[in-house]
C-alpha cells in the first residue's frame, strides 16, 4: 500500500471523464487499497480515483459509519429533498463552499467482486456520494458553490 500524490485544482486530469472499469486485477485493487490509505492520510471522507490521476470510474468513501464503500461505475438513480452545506475536496486545499446537495441519494455500483449492488446514503454520505461521482465526469464542486469559496482548516474534505 502507497499513499499517492493527490491531483489538484488546476490538474488537468481533474477535468476529464473517467473510464468505467471492465475487470478486476491486481492492479484495480491496489489503486483502491491505495485510494483508502491516500484519503485516510489526508483526512479525508471520499476520494475519486482521478484525484490520484488514474481515470477509471473508481471512488472510496468513509464517512465514519463503520463502513468502507467502494463504488465501481456507480450511477446516482434516485435523488430526494436537499441539503445546503459546506464542501471540501483534497484536490482543492484549503478551501471550502457552500453547496447544495441532494438529501438522499440511491447509487447503483460494483463492488471490489464486480457485483452489483444499491447503496442508500443521507446526509454526508449522500454528499460524499455526489461528491465523489462528479469526480468521475471531471466535474469539482467549485462549480456549485453559492457565494464565495472559503479559506479553511476544515479537517473533513472529500
Ligand atoms: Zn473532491
Amino acid at each position: 500500500m502507497a499513499v499517492r500524490t493527490i491531483r489538484v485544482i488546476g490538474d488537468e486530469i481533474l477535468y476529464k471523464e473517467c473510464k468505467p472499469v471492465k475487470e478486476m486485477t491486481q492492479r484495480v485493487e491496489e489503486l483502491i487499497e491505495d485510494m483508502f490509505e491516500t484519503m485516510y492520510e489526508n483526512n479525508g471522507v471520499g476520494l475519486a480515483a482521478p484525484q490520484v490521476g488514474i481515470l477509471k470510474q473508481i471512488v472510496v468513501i468513509d464517512v465514519d459509519d463503520g463502513n468502507q464503500y467502494v463504488l465501481i461505475n456507480p450511477e446516482i438513480i434516485e435523488e430526494e429533498g436537499s441539503q445546503t452545506g459546506q464542501e471540501g475536496c483534497l484536490s482543492v486545499p484549503g478551501k471550502a463552499g457552500i453547496v447544495t446537495r441532494p438529501q438522499k441519494v440511491k447509487v447503483k455500483a460494483l463492488d471490489e467482486n464486480m457485483e452489483e449492488f444499491v447503496l442508500e446514503g443521507e446526509d454526508l454520505l449522500a454528499r460524499a456520494i455526489c461528491h465523489e461521482c462528479a469526480h468521475l465526469h471531471g466535474q469539482l464542486y467549485v462549480s456549485l458553490v453559492e457565494g464565495e469559496l472559503m479559506d479553511t482548516t476544515e479537517e473533513v474534505e472529500e
